[in-house]
C-alpha cells in the first residue's frame, strides 16, 4: 500500500484493480509507437513492448481528524453492460483493503468525487438486498455543484450509473454540493480543473509547507504531459480540459509539489519539471 506524508497530511492509495494493455480505449494517440518515444514513461507507466499499465484506486486523506475518501472507484455488481470488464463485477477486495488501511467505511467522514464518472462513483453505493445502499453512511459526499447538475439533468448519459452510485446517496440526504474551490480543511481544498467533466476539480492538499495535488482525470496517463494535447476518448470538452492540463503543468513545474495521479500506475506520484514545450514527471 503506497503512503505519502504532506507536512502533518497522510495519503494512502488503496488499489480496486490495474489495467494492463493499451491505452489507446480512453487516449487513442497513446499507441505504443507514440508511447515509446517518450522514455522517461519506462519503465514504470510504459513496458518495453511499448504496453502500459493504469490503475483505479482511491486515495485516503488523512488531515485535522478528518479521514476523506478521494474517488470511490467502479464498485460491485453495478450495471454497466457497455463496460463489459466491469460490468456486474463481483468480488475483489477493495473494502477489506479499506478497512486494512484503517479507514472502516463507517469511520469515514467525508467523501470527494473529482467528477461523477463511473470509475469515480462506484463504491458510493453497494448493493444490499436488492437496494442501493450507501457504503460511507456517516460521510458528507462533497460534490461540485456543477457536476452533480450535469448529470442530474441528463442522468442517461452514463447508463445506470447516476441511478445506481449517485442518486441514493443524494435521496439518503448525505451530499453537500460546494464549489469548485471548496475549502474541506485548513490544508485541503478543491481546485476547479474542468473539461473532462463541466464541474471536474483536483484536489490540493498543503501543510507546514509541503504541497501535493491529486489530478484527477485531468490526466489519465503520465505521457499527457509530455504530450498535453492527447485527449481522453471520455473527455466533455476535450480543448478545455487540454487547457486546464496545461494551466495545473505552467502552475506545477519545476516547484516542490508531488503530483499523486488518480490513474498513474505505481509509484503514482512525481514532480512535473519543464521539458522543452512540454512537461515529464520526475520520480
Ligand atoms: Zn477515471
Amino acid at each position: 500500500m503506497q503512503q505519502w506524508k504532506i507536512g502533518d497530511v497522510t495519503i494512502t492509495k488503496v488499489v480496486e484493480f490495474e489495467i494492463p494493455g493499451k491505452v489507446t480505449w480512453i487516449l487513442p494517440e497513446a499507441t505504443s509507437e507514440n508511447l515509446l518515444a517518450i522514455d522517461w514513461c519506462r519503465p514504470h507507466f510504459v513496458r518495453d513492448d511499448g504496453q502500459s499499465l493504469m490503475s483505479v484506486h482511491a486515495l485516503l486523506v488523512e488531515s485535522q481528524e478528518r479521514r476523506i475518501v478521494v474517488d470511490t472507484c467502479i464498485g460491485n455488481d453495478k450495471n454497466l453492460p457497455h463496460m463489459r470488464a466491469w460490468h456486474r463485477k463481483t468480488g475483489g477486495s477493495f473494502l477489506e483493503d479499506l478497512i486494512r488501511a484503517g479507514f472502516r467505511p463507517e469511520s469515514v467522514d467525508t467523501v470527494l468525487c473529482t467528477h461523477l464518472h463511473v470509475d469515480h462513483v462506484g463504491w458510493n453505493t453497494r448493493l444490499q438486498d436488492g437496494r442501493w445502499v450507501p457504503t460511507f453512511p456517516n460521510a458528507r459526499h462533497l460534490w461540485n455543484r456543477a457536476e452533480y447538475e450535469y448529470w442530474e439533468s441528463d442522468s442517461e448519459i452514463q447508463g445506470d450509473v447516476v441511478a445506481e452510485s449517485v442518486t441514493p446517496v443524494f435521496e439518503a440526504g448525505l451530499v453537500d454540493l460546494v464549489t469548485e474551490d471548496h475549502v474541506v480543511t485548513d490544508e485541503v481544498r478543491l481546485e476547479s480543473t474542468p473539461g473532462h467533466t463541466p464541474g471536474h476539480v483536483s484536489v490540493h492538499v498543503s501543510s507546514r509547507g509541503e504541497e501535493a495535488v491529486i489530478t484527477g482525470d485531468l490526466t489519465h496517463h503520465p505521457a499527457q504531459f509530455a504530450r498535453p494535447e492527447w485527449h481522453s476518448r471520455a473527455d466533455w470538452d476535450g480543448a478545455m480540459s487540454e487547457a486546464s492540463r496545461r494551466a495545473f503543468c505552467e502552475r506545477y513545474a519545476d516547484r516542490p509539489v508531488l503530483i499523486i495521479g488518480t490513474h498513474f500506475a505505481t509509484p503514482t506520484a512525481g514532480h512535473l519539471v519543464r521539458d522543452g514545450d512540454a512537461w515529464r514527471l520526475d520520480l
